[in-house]
């Protein structure tokens, strides 16, 4: 059930509570944390120039997905968290599978995966930002 009452924005709650995804399943595809329909990005993750464009609402339930302005700069936070993950699992790959290199194929491993990682990464910090501190509750899950 949410509680969409308390919510400062308006949008359209009469989506069928059945049709919805789990909210990992919604997250996993950066869908509307309200309706789990509406796509939150303009384009996909692969169109390098627009891939971290928002929908300025969601095309199914009109959620707006930014709430104030200045939402999502906070959300570097996840993306420093992310990179910092990608470091250390390759980072830390490359040290036993490779047996501890010299430094140049560490830089290799670590900021290839890193910099294919961006579109992505960018893209869930936002969808993290958005589903834990955009004031939407999802109690049912
Ligand atoms: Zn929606």
């Amino acid at each position: 059930m949410l509680q969409t009452d308390q919510h400062p924005f308006k949008y359209d709650t009469s989506v069928n509570e059945k049709k919805k995804k789990s909210f990992w399943l919604a997250m996993a595809q950066c869908k509307c944390p309200v309706c789990t329909e509406g796509d939150m990005f303009k384009t996909k993750a692969t169109n390098l120039k627009k891939f971290n464009e928002l929908q300025e609402n969601c095309e199914v339930c009109g959620f707006r997905f930014m709430p104030e302005p200045g939402f999502y700069q906070i959300s570097l936070f996840f993306t420093y968290a992310i990179s910092v993950a990608i470091f250390l699992v390759f980072g830390t790959a490359t040290y036993y599978l490779l047996n501890n290199p010299p430094l140049w194929v560490y830089y290799v491993a670590v900021f290839t995966p890193s910099i294919i990682a961006t579109p992505w990464n960018l893209r869930y910090s936002k969808v993290v930002m958005l589903y834990v501190f955009g004031g939407v509750w999802r109690s049912d899950e």
